[in-house]
């Protein structure tokens, strides 16, 4: 037996090697001629001249050995339906889906943006954009019109995707009003709006411009559409996420890396087999979604659950009844959902049969210790903690229990694990840039160049904001930086200590506190806002918004529900602030910037550390006095 740290030297050290080995889980229709083109840092080419698709490796070389088998089980508890799509169905209606684009002249390189509900058609939508090397961008559907105008623009899609409506806890959500306000806020404008209409919600139709998926999809039934093969490194897709600044940024995936990363993660780490269910509680407008719900379970030849509803309805055994009927043998969830599973009768676990179930993956933010230990004796299978991140695409920190002849790193309550395969992490002290030697330092989280296969190409239409952003926040040196604070323990565990940025995490939701800001300022009541991320015991953190007001008169009980309105309107309820209080002055230093930090310790009832630079001490005594700390 290896020792795990042995192997992930050799990852390392033998590179090439090491990838090259795991290029064959994958079908290439050309072989690459280089693993690793490292001449450009800090970008990286993987598989470099080789060509493959991703539909094709999802899909087609299942359909074509097992087309019977289940490849993605829809259950819906929000419409009370429930569908399986064996191999060949799945890849017939993404051909049909394929064929629909190509009529519509979307080919490859072009744009397609997805805004959908957890609906079959938006797995066809990313499969048939793959299928033909169109780039998707699928954005949240719990996003509003101004968080959807800012994707549009920067996206600039020939076509988006979208459906009259979602449902959550048995309430309709529309989305089709929220995009053709979207459109009308953006300078971009789509030629084409494909409409998906679930019959939920009427809409108005743009003469012209919008298409019926219904009536496409009865003209192209049984299209052949041959899989576009592309070269590795072109564009899979883009996924935007927040960042420091309010402009979401595209994080730009590859083909041939993110399809070798994803199959070595399903085995490695997941350890799931061809002809089991994988199931993911997470949403295809996340990047969970994107690797494992979409294309890691199918490019492992699993079937894939899609659950449109919530964790707790009809009951909170909802879950468990799917794990017992579906035979579930991976799944992966957050530990938010967790928490909100804790509340409820702990019976109701019991109740189905959960002995396919090998184990439960839990990443998105930290898992604290009582919830992992509840969980754990619960279901009785290993809970893994997993740490990564939109840009990485695939699990940076946890433990691999899967590598054949390689020793299992134990799991620790509190530590996501070990650094993955392929990433050379390194926690660097934040002023002087030098990796950290001694044990139990706090340090900033980085990967050194070349990121592994997987990991974001580039920001897309940017590459000197990748290079700005990511590469060159450690002085004196080019690595990437995951903007979180780190610890690791004497046995080589890392814990995660939280972002160095302005990034919040709600219930596992990524914000960035500046487009939350910019929204609050664009209400005319506002003159000035800071907004920082609170410690809450079931969302990890709740956003909570500081507002100086033009006119202090106002301030109220009314005025802090229709900030929060506003907010849903324009960026969508998941961004909205538990609390917006009003002061008459912001804790700023003495050049004018905001002190985000020493808010955000204040408001959690924490030392706000070094002030010296702070200019007029009476913000931060209005804040505590307010809050009572
Ligand atoms: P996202 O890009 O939305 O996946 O958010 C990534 C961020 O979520 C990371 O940079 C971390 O701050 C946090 N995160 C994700 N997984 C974990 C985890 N297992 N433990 C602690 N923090 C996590």
């Amino acid at each position: 037996m290896n020792t795990y740290a042995d192997f992930h030297r050799r990852s390392i050290t033998d590179r090439d090697a090491f990838w090259a080995e795991q290029a064959r889980r994958i079908d290439w229709q050309t072989l690459p001629e280089q693993v690793c083109d490292t001449s450009r840092p800090p970008f990286a080419r993987w598989f470099v001249g080789g060509t493959t698709n991703l539909c094709h490796n999802a899909v087609d070389r299942h359909a074509a050995t097992r087309p019977d088998d289940a490849a993605l089980i829809w259950v819906s508890t929000e419409v009370g339906r429930e569908v399986v799509y064996s191999f060949a169905q799945l890849q017939a209606e993404v051909q049909t889906l394929a064929a629909i684009l190509q009529a519509q002249g979307v080919g490859e390189g072009d744009r397609v943006l997805i805004y959908m509900p957890m609906i079959p058609e938006a797995a066809f939508a990313m499969l048939a954009c793959a299928r033909i090397g169109a780039i998707h961008s699928v954005v949240f559907g719990g996003f509003a019109s101004v968080s959807l105008a800012s994707r549009i623009d920067d996206a600039a899609p020939k076509l988006i995707i979208s459906a009259d409506a979602g449902s959550r806890g048995g309430k309709v959500v529309p989305y089709k009003p929220l995009l053709d306000e979207a459109i009308t806020l953006a300078a971009h404008k789509p030629h084409k709006v494909l409409m998906v209409d679930r019959g939920l919600a009427a809409f108005t139709v743009v003469s012209g411009r919008d298409l019926d998926y219904a009536a496409l999809r009865a003209q192209h039934a049984g299209a052949q559409v041959p899989v576009v093969w592309l070269e590795s490194n072109r564009i899979s897709y883009t996924l935007y996420t927040s960042g420091t600044t309010g402009k979401p940024k595209g994080v730009q995936r590859d083909v041939g890396g993110y399809a070798v990363a994803l199959a070595t993660s399903m085995d490695y780490i997941f350890g799931g087999k061809p002809g089991e269910t994988y199931f993911s509680t997470s949403d295809i407008g996340w990047v969970v979604g994107h690797s494992y719900i979409i294309y890691g379970p199918l490019i492992a030849g699993m079937a894939t659950l899609m659950y449109e509803g919530l964790p707790v309805s009809p009951d909170a055994a909802i879950w468990w009844s799917l794990v017992e009927k579906y035979k579930v043998t991976v799944m992966f969830s957050a530990p938010t959902a967790v928490r909100v599973l804790k509340k409820h009768d702990p019976a109701l676990l019991k109740r189905h049969d959960l002995s396919s179930l090998r184990a439960l993956f839990l990443a998105g933010e930290p898992l604290d210790e009582p919830t992992g230990r509840w969980i754990a004796e619960a279901l009785g299978v290993p809970i893994i903690d997993n740490y990564w991140q939109t840009e990485t695409g695939w699990p940076l920190l946890t433990v691999a229990h899967h590598i054949p002849g390689v020793e299992t790193v134990p799991t620790r309550f509190g530590s996501p694990g070990v650094p993955m395969y392929g990433y050379d992490v390194q926690l660097l002290d934040e002023q002087t840039g030098q990796p950290l030697t001694e044990p139990n330092q706090k340090g900033v989280l980085t990967i050194a160049h070349p990121l592994p296969p997987g990991c974001l190409q580039t920001v897309w239409g940017d590459d000197d904001r990748f290079v700005r952003t990511y590469w060159s926040s450690v002085p004196g040196q080019q690595v990437y930086s995951t903007f979180d604070w780190g610890l690791r323990d004497a046995d080589g565990y890392t814990f995660i200590l939280g972002r160095t940025d302005d990034v919040i995490n709600v219930a596992g939701h990524r914000l960035g506190t500046r487009e939350i800001e910019e929204s609050i300022s664009s209400h005319p009541a506002i003159a000035e806002v800071a907004v920082v991320g609170v410690a809450d015991q079931l969302k990890g953190q709740v956003a909570i918004a500081f507002a100086v007001l033009r006119d202090p008169a106002q301030a109220g009980m009314a005025l802090e529900g229709e900030v929060m309105k506003h907010v849903d309107g324009q960026l969508g309820a998941v961004a909205r602030p538990a609390r917006v209080h009003f002061v008459s002055l912001l804790p700023k230093t003495r050049s004018g910037k905001l002190l985000r930090r020493a808010l955000q310790a204040v408001a959690e009832g924490r030392d706000p550390g070094d002030l010296t630079t702070l200019d007029d001490p009476s913000a931060l005594a209005q804040v505590k006095e307010l809050l009572g700390r």
